[in-house]
């Protein structure tokens, strides 16, 4: 399901295809398996609507499981999570979807599309969630609040050996609350992995599927022995790098710029020129670190930012002294 042809209309019209033959009771959301099943796996694609890399593994897995689906022994749920930014190319159409699933305020389409994920994600024993950064990344990385099962089943997942992570008393944004954050305050396990820089990839793809196939693999192999689905806790070697962020670099202002280049994980050192603050004065690492989420809004011919800029221009990570299990388990 994968090819440099493929693109996204044809990817949105072959999941709303499977979505047909397989419906769930949301719109976008394919459903396998049994609903008599006492465990349940959801997967979420395209929270935001430009990360679409997780999508043609999705579809190749959900081929793979309807071959089986009287016989599969959980049961599966697989969202598109914003449609319409998905149409659009766009992070989200009104607001932040991964923002909304705690919200008192609904009215906007993410707030309402919130609302049917979360008759989903209420009904999840696990919660996969793929995203992707908007700049490149030296390598995939997991990044959640810390919690133990999750832990385990993303260091099973074997799809990246980085995790950025923190206490769970910390909320990941003020705005409001993140699907896999919504599942974890239910008590369930919850893994967001970040696959790469945003849009259709062959690594994005085969990253996917092959963390699916481990994960529904497990699940099965543990429901056949009429086992609970959970995986151990790993070796000491097999752990996964953790980090915690260090620094936030709040945005300064329109005048700022990064310069150009700077990816997802790119070690730097204190005091390194990461961009401008405004012409003249330079924007400088207060840590040592590796750089997550650096911003290059899209600029007008005047070299302002297009949309309005809040949040932080980039944030600094730095590994962890201990294990978080140690720090916050
Ligand atoms: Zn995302």
């Amino acid at each position: 399901m994968f090819s440099q042809e493929t693109n996204i209309s044809t990817l949105l019209e072959a999941f709303e295809q499977r979505a047909r033959l397989y419906p769930s009771a949301v719109p976008h959301c394919v459903q396998l398996g049994s609903k008599d099943a006492t465990f349940k796996v959801v997967v979420g694609s395209a929270i935001h609507g430009n990360e679409t890399g997780s999508i043609p593994a999705v579809i190749s897995m959900i081929d793979d499981l309807s071959e089986d689906n009287g016989s599969l022994n959980a049961q599966y749920f697989f969202f598109l999570g914003n449609p319409d930014a998905i149409r659009a190319g766009t992070r989200f159409v009104e607001r932040d979807l991964n923002r909304c699933f705690d919200l008192k305020d609904n009215t906007s389409l993410e707030g309402k599309r919130s609302l049917e994920l979360a008759k989903i994600l209420e009904k999840a024993d696990l919660f996969v969630d793929y995203h992707q950064t908007n700049q490149p990344c030296t390598f995939p990385f997991f990044t959640f609040a810390y919690h133990e099962e999750s832990y385990c089943w993303a260091a099973h997942m074997n799809a990246a050996e980085h995790f950025v992570t923190r206490d769970m008393k910390i909320a990941f944004s003020s705005e409001g609350m993140c699907g896999d954050e919504w599942v974890r305050r239910n008590g369930k396990p919850a893994v967001t992995l970040e696959l790469g820089k945003a849009g259709l990839s062959h690594h994005a793809y085969r990253t996917t599927l092959s963390s699916l196939q481990r994960i529904i693999g497990f699940v099965e192999t543990e429901l056949d022995h009429k086992r609970s689905p959970r995986p151990i806790t790993p070796p000491a070697d097999l752990d996964l790098k953790c980090f915690e962020v260090a620094a936030k670099l709040p945005w300064p202002g329109d005048d700022a710029a990064l310069r150009p280049g700077l990816e997802n994980f790119q070690e730097v050192v204190q005091g390194e020129e990461l961009g401008v603050v405004r012409p003249g004065e330079k924007l400088l690492a207060p840590v040592s670190g590796f750089l997550m989420f650096p911003k290059y809004p899209k600029r007008d011919a005047q070299g302002r930012p297009v949309e309005a800029q809040g949040g932080d221009i980039l944030q600094i990570v730095r590994p962890l002294s201990q294990h978080p299990r140690t720090l916050w388990g």
